[in-house]
């Protein structure tokens, strides 16, 4: 007994100085995909059948997303914990078929709100409180809670920002604070231009970007190089050279159709093998049965038919905005052996009711994405009465449910002046109200109803149809929903009520009873995989590819 005490006891002290960490940093410019690289040194890692994880962190001071603009920051994502994060934590869910949660995500407004607090608790009682020691400490606490929570194999860090900003300046030096007690290694992100009148691929802007990194007192041990084309040989010597790097360990990351071939691209430079000798991993094995399967859920098939889909909505013109709408018509086209069109229409467009069919002609689907306040709504109203008279697919999400609702009262119910209460407070008739748990919220971050719930669905319904079970549960971010007093005349014009929370309180799903148009108070983009596509997203390009 003693013994198995013993050996459980030195097991979980070897088991929690495992953890192994890979720091993820970028140089010289953002949006070269430092999350698409963690995400891919992740998934390596899980292909050889360890257990890793990314982790962000982001040195800006809002405590998270959720009070950021998706037109300037990207789309919000929302986890099962509530938690509103960076969109990046979409792509490692997506790429690693995981559910993460909040603790992963570490921000400068977490960071300072914490170490306030803790202050006024009298935790420093004596000291003047500074980024070193105390702030980088709590950095390096929090990972190592983490890590040690999730009993991980590796914890792989995406540092956001760029090497010299003062937003990730202590996280950076928490990180070399990190490397000098822990297993770890450094990624340098970096950009090789090619300047066309010279037609030379440039290595200074990067051997300017080491220098500066090794004055942080870090020395990369891999150089990720996003570059227009292949790198030359002579280019990955030079900078082999400046980095005190053999020359395996320059990677190149040139542009991509599909990000998830990122892993296999990786390896075939023996990227994995550089992560298997660094951390003497030598007992290791591929899980080739995974890498294909990998392989055959992520990549498009070969066919010749094409759905167009119109995306209508107000931010449009920054895809990032809808990154994990288009990831989900993509996984679901995939799924359904089509090629896609994402035809991108900016809401504001369609007010003019003439313009209506000459924009949206030839779609064979309609969707109509979340969104916030007033702007642009009467055209995705437009958008909804087209697909409901021309009998196209439609798919509302969350907002694009809510008006949904609107425009059935408004054209069906012959309630004309229907409205949600978000765009008009003197409306005769708020089809959509602010939730009863809402009413009292002042405070603006984290307050909407959030995270995982449960959605109860009632059989002979196309939810049903496209769930294949009573219950499921999908992520929401929302203050508005159905107003439960339209229900009877709703019902009475034929609309469908096809979802519920549990309690029968909250609507939580609607549709036509043409059977080809569904609308969805949750966010089922959230939640859909490579191979796993979201069961409305699936069911929604099916119906348009039947569309005539
Ligand atoms: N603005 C609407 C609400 O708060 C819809 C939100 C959304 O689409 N995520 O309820």
């Amino acid at each position: 007994m003693g013994y198995i005490i013993k050996v459980f006891i030195s097991f979980g002290l070897i088991y929690s100085m495992q953890t192994k960490y890979v720091i993820v940093l970028g140089s010289l410019l953002s949006g070269l995909g430092k999350g698409i690289v963690t995400a891919s040194i992740s998934k390596i890692f899980k292909f050889y059948g360890y257990k890793a994880m990314p982790l962000k962190f982001d040195g800006y001071l809002n405590y998270d997303c959720g009070t950021m603009n998706p037109y300037r920051h990207g789309e919000v994502f929302v986890l099962n914990d509530k938690s509103e994060v960076d969109m990046d934590f979409g792509t490692y869910e997506r790429f690693l078929d995981l559910d993460m949660n909040g603790n992963l995500s570490i921000t400068g407004g977490k960071l300072f709100s914490e170490i306030i607090s803790m202050e006024r608790k009298g935790g420093f009682l004596g000291r003047d409180v500074q980024i070193v020691p105390h702030l980088t400490n709590l950095i390096i606490k929090k990972i190592k809670e983490v890590a040690s929570d999730l009993k991980l194999d590796f914890l792989v860090i995406e540092v956001g920002g760029t090497v010299g900003d003062i937003e990730n300046s202590y996280f950076i030096e928490a990180m070399r604070q990190l490397s000098l007690t822990e297993k770890t290694m450094f990624v340098n992100v970096t950009y090789i231009p090619k300047l066309d009148v010279v037609g030379e691929q440039k290595t200074k802007p990067t051997q300017i970007a080491n220098r500066n990194l090794m004055q942080l007192g870090i020395i990369p041990d891999i150089l990720v190089c996003r570059a227009d084309c292949k790198l030359a040989k002579n280019v990955k010597e030079k900078l082999a050279l400046f980095s005190n790097l053999p020359v395996e360990n320059i990677i190149e990351d040139v542009d991509i159709r599909r990000i998830y071939d990122l892993p296999k691209i990786f390896m075939n430079q023996n990227l994995d093998k550089i992560l298997i000798d660094k951390f003497g991993l030598n007992k290791a094995v591929l899980d080739k049965a995974l890498v294909n399967k990998w392989k055959t859920e992520s990549s498009v098939k070969k066919t010749n038919l094409v759905t167009k889909i119109s995306v209508v909505g107000k931010y449009v013109n920054l895809h990032d905005s809808y990154a994990s709408i288009i990831a989900a018509l993509e996984d679901a086209a995939i799924f359904n052996n089509t090629k896609l069109d994402i035809n991108w229409i900016e809401s504001e467009k369609l007010e003019d009711s003439s313009l209506v069919g000459s924009l949206l002609d030839d779609s064979k689907g309609i969707l109509v994405p979340g969104g916030f306040g007033k702007r642009g709504i009467g055209g995705m109203i437009n958008a909804v009465t087209y697909a409901r008279k021309n009998k196209l697919a439609y798919l509302g999400i969350c907002l694009g449910m809510q008006l949904m609702a609107i425009e059935y009262a408004r054209n069906v119910c012959n309630l004309k002046d229907a409205n949600s209460l978000e765009f008009d407070n003197e409306a005769e008739y708020k089809v959509v109200n602010l939730m009863e748990d809402q009413k009292d919220i002042k405070l603006k971050g984290g307050t909407m109803r959030l995270g995982s719930w449960p959605v109860q669905i009632d059989k002979n319904t196309l939810a049903y149809s496209a769930y294949g079970k009573e219950m499921a549960h999908e992520r929401h971010r929302h203050r508005y929903e159905f107003n439960n007093e339209f229900i009877d005349i709703f019902e009475k014009n034929n609309m469908v009520f096809s979802g519920r929370s549990p309690d029968r309180k909250i609507i939580e799903m609607i549709e036509w009873d043409n059977g080809l148009g569904i609308g969805t108070q949750s966010h089922p983009e959230f939640k859909s995989k490579p191979g796993n596509p979201a069961p409305l997203f699936k069911k929604f390009i099916r119906l348009s590819m039947d569309v005539k």
